[in-house]
Parts: C-alpha cells; structure tokens; sequence
C-alpha cells in the first residue's frame, strides 16, 4: 500500500485505516539501474500465483461460540490478520518502489494488481473483523481490542454494485482532475494538469490572468465533480458498512470543534500575517480590493490560496539586511569539492546518529536510490519506503537529489519516516503506524526545523560564522510563515467542510455557501468572482474531490513545533525558540525515540506525552516559535494604520475582488 504525503499532491485514497503509512512523500531532482529489480519482480510475481490458490483459514462463522471461544478466535484472527498483512504489504511495497523508480507499463500493471488484491484482502479482513462487534470477549487483552476496533475501520461495502459505483466515480472524478486544463486568458491555455496551474499562480503575477485561471481551473474541475460528490457522499452515508471516518483517527468524539479550538491559538498570529500581506499586496494592486476586507482567492501560490511563499521576496520586512544563503554555501562547498550530491543522505545519517539513533542499515544505502537515473523514467517526488521485509531491515528512499538546501531538507524529512519506520518495526504489523495520522509527516519536519538554521550550519562547519541578525531572523521567519501560518485555516476548512455535509449539518443547496463562509471565517479569504452553488469551489482541490483526508496536514503542522520545542527544551537551548539545533542532544534523541517506537500501540496522547510532556496537541509552540516575527507586525501594523482583521458578507460567495 502506497500513501504519498505531500499537502501539495494527489494522494491515493486511504483504505485500511490501521495500515502502515508505507510510502511517504516530500518535494524534491538525479542513475543507478535497479540491478535487483528483476530478481525481486519476478519473486513477487510467483508468490502472486501461489496466492490464487490459497484458501483462507478464518472463513467461518462465529455463532453459537462461547465468550472465552470468540476470545481464543479474535487472537487467532488478529495473530492471522498481523502475519498475512506483513506479507501483503511487503508485496504492495516492492510493487510500488520499482514503479517508482522505474516508471514503464510493465511495472504500473504489477503495481495495479498488487493494490487491488491487497484491497480485496484487506476488505475480507475487515468483514471479518466486523463479526466480533459487540461480543463480550472479557479476556482480550487492550492490545488485541485496538488491533481488533483498527481492523474494523476500513470502507467496505455491503453491495458489489456499490462498491464497483464508487470506484467508478473516483476513477472518472481522478481522470478528470489530472487532464483538467486551466487557462489564463481567452483562448491561452496550460497545459493539462495541476502542477501547471501551481506554477503559473508561483510564477506570475499578472492580477487579471491570475482572476481569469482562478475560475477557468474551477470551471474545469469544482464545477464538474459536483454531482458525483454528492452521489459519494451519499454512497459512504447509506451502502458502506464500517466507515473510515475523517476524525476517527484522532479518537477524539468532538474533533471538529478541537481543530476550532486549536484555530483560535493561532488566530493572533494569523490575523496579523494576514493584515500585513493584505496591506502589501492592495499597495501592489491598488483599487482591485477592499483594504479592510477578504483577501481575493487568486493571490497566493495555487488557485487555493493555502500558502503565500511567493511574496517572500517582495514583501521582505527588512530588505537591507543580509539572509543566509544555504543554497550558495551549499554549492560553494561542492564547487571547491568539499561536498558531493551522494555524500547528502549521509550527512542526514550523521545527524540521527548525533541523537543517538539508529543508523540506516545496511539495505537501507544498498536499495536507497538517490539519483535520477538517466536511461529511465523516476518519479522525483522524495519518497520513503518501509519494505515490511521480514528482516526488519529493508527501509528505502527514492528521490532525485541536488545540491541545494531544498535536497538537503527533503533527505533529513524523509530519513524522519525511516526513522520511524525503524524504531516501531518490532512492533506487530497493525501497531507500525503513524500514532495518529499528523505524526508521521512531523518528524521529519521537525528535524528540517533543527538542520534549517545558520547554528546547525556551523556546527556542522559548513559556514564558520554566519551573521544571523534579528532583521535577518524576521526576515527567514516571514517566509517560514508565509507557508507555515497561512497554510493552517485553509488545511482545517478542506475536512471540516466535507464533515459538515456529510454528517447533514449543511444540505447540498448551500454546499458552495457553506465553503466560503468557512474559508471568509477562518482565512478571511474570498472569492475571485462571484460564485453560485454551482460551482462547488472545494472541489476545485483533488483532495477534496476525492474523499482524501487532509486534517493530519494541519495536525502535522502543529506537531511539529511543539515536537521542535520539546526536543530543543531537552537539548537545553537558550535563546529564541527559532534559532535552536538540538544537533548531538542525545537527550533529546533519546525522548524522540520513546515516542518513535510506540508506532500506533498506544492512544496517540501516550505517544506525545513520551517526547513534550503533554497529551494535547497545541499550537503554543507555534506562538512561540514565530514570537520575533508576531512582535514586528503587531508593530508595523500598528505604526502604518494597517487594518486587522475582517467580517464576512451576509453572501459569503460575493465576490472578493473588485
Ligand atoms: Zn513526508
């Protein structure tokens, strides 16, 4: 099974709730054959034939047991259950790097058969487990009823007809959504595909061509996957016997009105960031929008409007003062050959060992492809694999490395979920996971936090001194928020959204209102042109088109201060929270560890107490990681009369722009 991770990309749909997040992704360029991929392919392909004729032990009917016989058969199911999974993931694994790595027909058609027995397994498993719902089985240890209650939360369907339906509306809405075409202006048109629509909202700057691809990409996707969202969202509600729910993850009944809560932390911090980047871009754009109220949606770094990174430059707070060029130094140290691209991953190694972690086994260099490989076709996107290799020691990275600080940052984010991998591998497969779905992106990120500073550059002497002065701190810190900050309202909206319809608070008359009103609510962001119910602008994002879940990215973005800040406390750093590198703190290494291989054993609020100190996810670390630069916009704000904050029209799907 195959999970990409990126807030950014297309996801495959989460199936069984409890697997293990096998494949994780981050953005990343770079040879190297794969000399064992035919030798693995062709293993995998004969244990699938073996596999056709193989009946299942746990066909059988639970009447008539008595409480201590349904207890010996739930052990005897999960212990089943933990043994086949491990397998069938190992399969789903190898299938899906080799198609990663070498992307040809042959490899996609293995890849497509592997997935679609592991569903069909995991949907038995599931129908099973299922049987066991509401026994009284008194002697079933804690352990085995979590695994049990994991394996019930799958999306199965009680009628074929309605299973082959909803696969038909995801196939239908996932080819529409990856040949949709955006269009700048009558008649000039991109290319086909999201990634061309992002690059020209990063790239361009024109008001108007910005306004017109805004409801052109929409025009092309939101407008169109309305009928069939409904018709899903019914389907989930009426034909599916257990239901993965968006929030049941976070075991947390009144998760919605949690993520709220967790909004109005933050809320200070984001209605001055807000203030600030609304005030400089109406001077930008004089006339095209009111001064004091929602932001047009067509301003930031995709038709979304969830991050902002491309101002960074132009909005700079201190434009005088100098910034720390990793990139520069990165590339000088390779110029005067102190550096090579291959030599990265181990300087992320170097790092996890610094804390007094594992290092990556031997497998992990051996199979690891790092390079983009010149004779074949690679997807680039950085990737971490976990094998499930009975050896416990098969862990993979794919990604095409560079010389620049992006490569450095996605090998220590993606070395994070190896980590992970590796420290809940001697767990039981239902247990090696994510605590809840926010942590396993954390990690890594957490560490790029660590790596990303002008410290840790000179502690690994790969800058004698740099010059890391409170302008320059502000400066890197409006970047950091641009993208950090400004993505939270927007990753909370996607899932509370959709939750909202489809637990019937909201009906689909007022599906395209309800949205607006929630982006206006939480992001004071509104819409280009004005709207109508028609156009269902959630939609216009794959994820939620597809039923994908994308709270954990909020959830992760949090985690990753506060885990930041607890690793750093540990470290015993003095100074802004900002300027911390908990590099050699195998204090802090060690705290990482004891949540690290707790996998999902444990209710997540265990997991996080063994590294912060605390069981509820907070944005306080957040707060206190951007204190430099909330200080110098309160005060700006306040100095240049810029106004704070925004109300919602009574039409919250008027337009924004002028
Ligand atoms: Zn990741």
């Amino acid at each position: 099974m195959t999970l990409s991770s990126s807030p950014t990309r297309p996801v495959g749909l989460l199936l069984l709730a409890v697997a293990v997040m096998a494949v994780f992704a981050l953005c990343a360029d770079a040879y190297r054959f794969r000399d064992d991929e035919s030798s693995e392919l062709s293993h995998l392909l004969m244990k699938l034939r073996r596999d056709q004729h193989r009946k299942h032990c746990w066909k059988y009917s639970l009447d008539g047991l008595t409480e201590s016989q349904l207890t010996k058969c739930a052990r005897r199911f999960i212990h089943f259950a933990n043994q086949q999974l491990r397998k069938r993931k190992h399969r789903s694994s190898l299938a899906s790097f080799h198609y990663n790595v070498n992307i040809n027909k042959r490899n996609k058609e293995l890849l497509t058969r592997v997935d679609t027995k592991y569903r069909r397994f995991s949907s038995k498993l599931t129908l099973f487990a299922l049987k066991f719902k509401g026994k009284r089985m008194s002697g079933l240890s804690a352990s085995d009823a979590r695994m049990l209650r994991d394996l019930q939360w799958n999306m199965v369907f009680g009628r074929r007809k309605d299973s082959s339906r909803m696969s038909n509306l995801d196939s239908q809405m996932s080819q529409s959504y990856d040949t949709a075409v955006g269009c700048y202006a009558p008649g000039k048109c991109l290319d086909s595909g999201e990634d061309n629509v992002k690059n020209f909202f990063r790239t361009k700057n024109d008001y108007d061509q910005l306004r017109y691809l805004w409801k052109s990409w929409r025009n092309a996707t939101g407008a169109k996957f309305r009928n069939a969202f409904v018709e899903r969202a019914q389907l989930l509600n009426e034909s599916v016997y257990a239901f993965f729910e968006y929030f049941t993850d976070f075991e947390d009944p009144k998760f919605p009105e949690t993520v709220v809560s967790l909004y109005n932390q933050f809320k200070p911090l984001y209605e001055q960031l807000h203030a600030y980047l609304r005030h400089r871009l109406h001077q930008k754009y004089p006339g095209k929008f009111a001064a004091n109220g929602l932001l047009p949606g067509h301003l930031g770094d995709d038709p979304w409007g969830s991050q902002y990174t491309k101002w960074h430059n132009e909005f700079v707070p201190f434009p005088a003062a100098e910034s720390i060029d990793f990139d520069g130094i990165l590339k000088d140290r390779e110029r005067r050959g102190l550096l090579t691209v291959p030599q990265l991953p181990h300087v992320a190694d170097e790092f996890y060992r610094s804390l007094g972690l594992p290092k990556m086994t031997e497998t992990f260099w051996r199979k690891s492809v790092f390079l983009k490989p010149k004779d074949h076709k690679m997807n680039c996107h950085g990737t971490a694999f976990d094998m499930h290799s009975a050896s416990r020691d098969d862990f993979r990275i794919k990604m095409c490395t560079r010389m620049d600080m992006s490569s450095f940052s996605t090998v220590h984010h993606e070395m994070g979920h190896i980590m992970y991998f590796m420290l809940y591998s001697h767990q039981p497969v239902l247990f090696q996971g994510s605590a809840n779905s926010g942590f396993h992106e954390a990690i890594g990120d957490t560490i790029t936090l660590s790596v990303k500073t002008a410290e840790h550059f000179q502690a690994i002497k790969f800058a004698k001194h740099l010059n890391d002065t409170h302008e320059s701190q502000v400066n890197t810190q409006l970047t950091q928020a641009l993208e950090n900050v400004m993505f939270l309202p927007f990753a909370m909206t996607v899932d509370l959204w959709k939750w909202r319809y489809i637990s019937g608070k909201v009906p689909k008359e007022q599906l395209n209102q309800d949205w607006w009103r929630l982006r206006g609510l939480y992001a004071g962001v509104g819409p280009s042109v004005s709207r109508s119910e028609a156009d269902t602008d959630a939609l216009s994002k794959y994820h939620a088109a597809k039923n994908i879940g994308y709270v954990r990215y909020f959830i992760s973005f949090l985690l990753k201060f506060q885990f930041y800040k607890a690793m750093c406390e540990e470290a015993g750093h003095k100074g802004p929270l900002s300027t911390c590198d908990f590099y050699k703190s195998t204090a802090a290494g060690d705290k990482l560890r004891r949540m690290l291989q707790l996998g999902r054993s444990k209710p997540w609020p265990d997991a996080l107490q063994q590294l912060t100190g605390r069981r509820d996810i907070s944005a306080d670390a957040l707060m206190e990681y951007f204190q430099p630069l909330h200080n110098w916009l309160k005060d700006y704000n306040a100095k240049n009369g810029v106004p704070v904050g925004w109300t919602v029209p009574a039409n919250p799907m008027q337009s924004a722009s002028n």
